[in-house]
């Protein structure tokens, strides 16, 4: 069942089409701040309940990232698997036509499950305005997220974090939990400015070097043998096994619920950075925060990648994209982490309370 409340679900809507046979839903959760942004999920299970969840955690990103976006998402009812290259285009086609009198008038697409940047080409030309969507290929005004936009922005929610605790970036002992587009970025810059590197995760195993481990080198290995374990020096353990490790700050950058209640005893971060989407459920990071550890919630810090979204929706370049980036991730983890000191609860309750604030105001 679809949950209505103050701020939504404004319009729900399924689509049809008879020749392709494409079936899809249309969730914009609130309008408030702008023309709901969210992806088009793609897979044989999507239902209105799951698309007006996502379309809410959208209102609430958009609206922490202060950008003049709602929140919304959509889904195909369809598997990618199944469907020949021809198919899955006019299905893109018939669902971009069918959403039009909406589409981007008050709602924004983006890609999501089986659905990226050729789908976003053939979405956008569909439709005929080319702000039907963000996530397009470069030549069509895209901002390519290898750019790596949310692992600029997760280290600078790291920084403001750092400096909020009294920490020193300077030699600050630091871990992080795989080492894809966003916790490769993060690696990278947070090791530029001193900062060491002593333990890093992918889907084979983590890699754990106490006297650090050189981001260069560990770059070219990754790229030429696949893993972060091929590294030469440190000891390989299980991946699970990172966040139990020695390091003031662990960034988690892979899988959602890494970290259980059955971890708590066993974690060493004084900080926790949340690169990834819902590294833990809120009751873990509600209990993280009663034994003194920070943790530094997933829509504040991650929140480059929809900020990188605006820019391309208003034709920005890559330069006023990082910009962006830097000004509103470090501006928002600021405020987020000093309302929670100041009122005495967790970051993620002092953001979902701007985040309602922004929405109500706007
Ligand atoms: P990615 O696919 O580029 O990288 C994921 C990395 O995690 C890979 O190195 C993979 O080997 C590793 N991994 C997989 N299973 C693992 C495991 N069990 N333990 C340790 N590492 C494991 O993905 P990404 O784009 O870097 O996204 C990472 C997370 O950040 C996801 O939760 C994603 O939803 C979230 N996120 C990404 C963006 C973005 O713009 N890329 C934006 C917001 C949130």
């Amino acid at each position: 069942m679809i949950n209505f409340d103050e701020f939504g679900p404004e319009k729900i809507f399924e689509v049809y089409d008879p020749k392709t046979k494409m079936r899809g839903v249309v969730v914009i959760d609130n309008t408030k701040r702008g023309p709901g942004k969210g992806g088009i999920r793609m897979t044989p299970t999507v239902t209105p309940e799951e698309v007006a969840k996502l379309a809410r955690v959208m209102t609430w990103k958009c609206a922490l990232a202060d950008l003049p976006f709602g929140g919304a998402k959509s889904g195909i009812i369809a598997n990618d698997k199944e469907l020949s290259k021809e198919q899955k285009k006019a299905i893109i086609e018939a669902f971009a036509k069918a959403i039009k009198p909406v589409c981007p008038s008050m709602y924004v697409a983006a890609p999501d499950m089986n659905t990226a940047e050729e789908e976003m080409e053939i979405f956008a030309k569909a439709n005929g305005d080319m702000k039907a969507c963000t996530g397009k290929p470069k030549k069509l005004g895209g901002i390519p997220h290898e750019l790596g936009s949310t692992g600029f922005g997760v280290y600078h929610a790291a920084l403001v974090s750092i400096k909020h605790l009294g920490l020193n970036v300077k030699g600050l002992p630091f871990s992080v939990e795989g080492f894809g587009n966003v916790g490769s970025f993060v690696a990278k810059f947070l090791t530029q400015d001193g900062a060491k590197l002593v333990a890093v995760s992918d889907s084979k195993g983590c890699l754990y070097n106490p006297k650090g481990i050189d981001f260069q080198k560990l770059e070219k290995i990754k790229s030429e043998k696949g893993t972060v374990t091929a590294y030469p020096g440190g000891k390989v353990l299980p991946s699970k096994e990172l966040i139990y490790l020695d390091a003031d700050l662990l960034v988690t950058a892979a899988i959602p619920n890494i970290i259980t209640m059955g971890d708590l005893s066993k974690i060493k971060a004084k900080l926790i950075v949340e690169g990834s989407n819902i590294p833990m459920t809120e009751d873990v990071e509600e209990a993280l925060h009663k034994k003194g550890v920070l943790v530094t919630p997933d829509f504040v810090a991650n929140a480059g990648g929809v900020i990188s979204s605006y820019i391309e929706y208003i034709g920005g370049t890559e330069k006023e994209m990082f910009k962006m980036v830097e000004e509103k991730v470090k501006k928002n983890t600021k405020i987020v982490l000093e309302n929670a000191q100041e009122k005495k609860i967790k970051p993620r309750d002092a953001a979902m309370e701007l985040a309602r604030q922004r929405v109500k105001k706007f």
